[in-house]
């Protein structure tokens, strides 16, 4: 089949050959006798007004001429061959003016514009030919009805041709219906073609009959419709660009509309899968641990449950619950920061996944602790193999930020069996035995219903102590500290007792490390601040010689990192009227050596407020030397442990003489600790330490048993044998340090 291209082309061709053809017969019929002064005016006319004067059929793209007008005299007056030769001139004169007024118009399209008026004006012609017979003869004659149909012929027929013509090839072109076409484009011309039609017939019978005021008559009448079809065709077409302009607005309205809407749309989807991955990241949270992507507690606690559930439906089935809790992890993170103590524990993750097997669960609990479940396990051997191999894998060092950090675990195991009730249970017993484990420092612990009931009296302890301070339960003990060259008191340590309503005096070693834990250890130590200061001042106040009476007072680790710390010590200090160098504070070794850059910032603002500063049980938290001499510290004290073991073997001995010497270089003061024996306070002497406190003095008191003791001030020279055993110094001190030897 054609195409469309073809098609046109096809008929394009055609109508130009045909066209070609009628307009040679038409122009080599023209005959000599027919070319006249009028015709040329005619022509004249016919081209001037081709060139101005044209009329859009309102919506197509067909344009009238009133030159039409003129052609159809041509057809009425010379015949059918001058008309279409007229016509072929007048179209391409026209054309050219479009394209010369600014429309495109394509050379093609001209000369199927002229092949077309050539072709409808022969084809015209040669129907009222047919029909007629010779046009003169009616034009000129006076039968008025039979010139009125011609007119009419002319008008139809010219109309027919020219709309057929242009709607077959708009039709091929725009891919439409003819009838459409021909109905939507070109139906409206057609009052046009009578119009015409009409005004050459009046200006024949003008010619002919009446003249040139006639004409001129015919001419106004012309013009008036002319202008007037002229004004209704501007106005359909102004109105049609402001309807097409209004559309467009529309459109254009529309597509905005439509690209808020799909705006609109991708941002919704985009809310939508924001909140798709959240809930998932959501769910992933509530059940894993982010540091190690570890299954959490939550998801531990569960997979407890089931394999709870399972061993109540399958009696074959069992599991044991290990929890596990790094040793020193403290240390790691506050010595080599935070950063490094989370690349630990994820390396820990890992560590811990490859020491089990594959059906076992591992989970992080918080912090540095961790839980297992060993699968299928219920014997006591077997759960030991399995700890042991766990503990074989932290022989190895872990190596981190180029850091080799060494450590262990301690573990509390819970064996299931189907009396537990709930999952939690098993967890919390295995929690328990771990911290058994912890305190007693063993590799791990298998939990027995004795640790519940200690963690049970643990946490009675917890909430006994809550109400310690407000019931006045706490009270204040304080044991002397002597000076070993006068044996004359110097002062005093306080230690905290606390006096339990049902249990009697209950020791520190059982309340402080609670109180620490939940952070009653601050409101404790300032009450004890307090006390201890105010007896301070009743002491002084019974004698001018206990005026220079010191008070030391232990501060915990965790009180010591505190922000306020170094204003609560000023504020008790104004409170009492206590000048600050009376005031000792005694802070572990271990409580500075856990942080020493921030320990000897807060050191150094304690030292500026003006009290004295001591370093408890030092010798047993590793101080590093390096440190040692940056802490603005005061006094060293030696620990109990020591003291003790200073009989037993020269070791110790040699410990604490190190300890004296390095005290004497760095000039600090020195005090033993747990003096026991006289054996102990000669051995002290002869080394060179100043101070002392122990039993062999005085056990710790209560202050009422203090006013007695200061009563009796040379009670402790009496320990002393008369004759003055000679105190040893210098030399012996100096050989004996060796630094290196203490940093070990
Ligand atoms: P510490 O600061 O080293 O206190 C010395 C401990 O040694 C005291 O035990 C004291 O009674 C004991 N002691 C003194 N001389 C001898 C002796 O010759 N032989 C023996 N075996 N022991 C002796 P205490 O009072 O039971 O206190 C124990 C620990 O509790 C203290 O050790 C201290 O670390 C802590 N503590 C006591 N009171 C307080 C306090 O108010 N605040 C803080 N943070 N800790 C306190
Ligand atoms: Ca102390
Ligand atoms: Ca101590």
């Amino acid at each position: 089949m054609f195409n469309k291209e073809s098609k046109y082309k096809f008929l394009y061709w055609l109508i130009i050959s045909v066209s070609a053809g009628i307009l040679l017969y038409s122009v080599y019929n023209i005959t000599a006798s027919r070319v006249d002064r009028n015709l040329f005016l005619l022509l004249t006319a016919v081209i001037i007004f081709s060139s101005f004067t044209h009329l859009q059929i309102p919506r197509t793209k067909i344009y009238l001429n009133v030159s039409d007008v003129l052609i159809y005299l041509a057809l009425l007056t010379y015949g059918g061959e001058v008309a279409v030769t007229i016509a072929v001139i007048e179209t391409i004169v026209s054309s050219f003016a479009f394209r010369y007024g600014g429309v495109r118009i394509k050379t093609s399209t001209i000369i199927l514009n002229g092949a077309t008026a050539g072709f409808s004006i022969f084809f015209t012609a040669l129907i009222a030919k047919l029909i007629f017979g010779s046009l003169t003869s009616v034009t000129s004659g006076d039968d008025l009805s039979n010139f009125a149909l011609l007119l009419c012929l002319i008008g139809t027929t010219h109309f027919a041709a020219s709309s057929a013509v242009v709607s077959i090839f708009t039709a091929i072109k725009t891919e439409k219906g003819f009838f459409k076409v021909w109905y939507e484009n070109c139906l409206n011309a057609l009052v046009i073609y009578f119009v015409c039609a009409l005004i050459a017939g009046l200006a024949v019978k003008a010619l002919y009959g009446v003249g040139t005021i006639a004409i001129l008559v015919v001419s106004v009448i012309s013009f008036t419709v002319y202008f007037t079809y002229r004004r209704y065709t501007d106005d359909v077409k102004l109105s049609d660009e402001k309807a097409e302009k209004a559309e467009r607005e529309r459109a254009e309205l529309a597509e905005e509309h439509i690209e808020e809407l799909q705006t609109h749309i991708l941002q919704q989807e985009q809310i939508e899968k924001e909140l798709r991955q959240s809930r998932e990241k959501f769910k992933f949270a509530a059940y894993h641990d982010t540091l190690t992507s570890l299954p959490n507690r939550n998801q531990f606690v569960e997979q407890v449950r089931a394999y709870l559930e399972g061993i109540r439906i399958d009696k074959t089935f069992s599991f044991t619950v290990l929890s596990l809790d790094l040793n020193r992890f403290k240390t790691v993170n506050e010595s080599l920061g935070h950063k490094t103590g989370d690349k630990l524990i994820v390396s820990v993750a890992r560590r811990l996944l490859n020491s089990v097997r594959a059906d076992d669960f591992v989970a992080r609990f918080s912090g540095d602790e961790f839980g297992i479940i060993l699968t299928d396990i219920s014997n006591k051997e077997d759960v030991i193999s399995c700890i042991k191999i766990i503990n074989e894998h932290f022989k190895e060092s872990f190596e981190i930020d180029e850091k080799s950090i060494f450590t262990s675990v301690a573990v509390g195991v819970a064996i299931a069996d189907s009396d537990y009730k709930a999952a939690e249970d098993i967890v919390r017993d295995a929690e328990i035995a771990m911290y058994q484990a912890k305190s007693r420092e063993r590799k791990f612990e298998i939990f027995d219903p004795a640790m519940h009931a200690n963690a049970v009296s643990l946490l009675q302890v917890e909430t006994d102590l809550r109400y310690a301070i407000e019931r006045n339960e706490l009270v204040a003990f304080y044991q002397p500290i002597i000076c070993l060259q006068t044996m004359n008191v110097i002062g005093f340590e306080s230690l905290m007792r606390w006096n339990h309503p049902e249990r009697g005096l209950v020791s520190p070693a059982e309340f402080i490390p609670v109180s620490e834990n939940t952070g009653l250890i601050v409101p404790m130590t300032l009450w004890m601040l307090k006390e201890s200061c105010r007896k301070l001042t009743e002491w002084s106040q019974m004698s001018p010689e206990n005026e220079n009476l010191m008070i030391s007072v232990n501060l915990s680790g965790k009180h010591f990192v505190e922000d306020d710390l170094v204003a609560q010590v000023k504020n008790i200090l104004n409170e009492e009227n206590i000048e600050p160098n009376r005031l000792k504070l005694e802070i572990t070794e271990s409580a500075i050596m856990n942080n020493a850059e921030s320990a000897i910032s807060i050191l150094n603002q304690l030292k500026r407020v003006g009290v004295q500063l001591s370093i408890d049980d030092f010798g047993t938290g590793y101080s590093s030397l390096s440190y040692l001499h940056r802490f603005p510290i005061n006094t060293l004290k030696i620990d109990r442990s020591f003291v003790s073991a200073m009989e037993n073997g020269s070791e110790n001995g040699e410990i604490v003489r190190t300890i004296i010497a390095l005290a004497k270089v760095l000039n600090l003061s020195i005090i033993a600790e747990g003096i026991e024996t006289i054996h102990q306070l000669h051995q002290l002497r002869i080394l060179g330490c100043e101070y002392g406190q122990g039993f062999l003095f005085s056990r710790p008191v209560p202050s009422d048993q203090i006013e007695t003791l200061l009563s009796d001030k040379n009670r402790w020279k009496n320990i002393i044998p008369h004759q003055e055993i000679p105190l040893m110094r210098g030399k012996q001190t100096d050989k004996v340090l060796h630094l290196g030897e203490l940093e070990n």
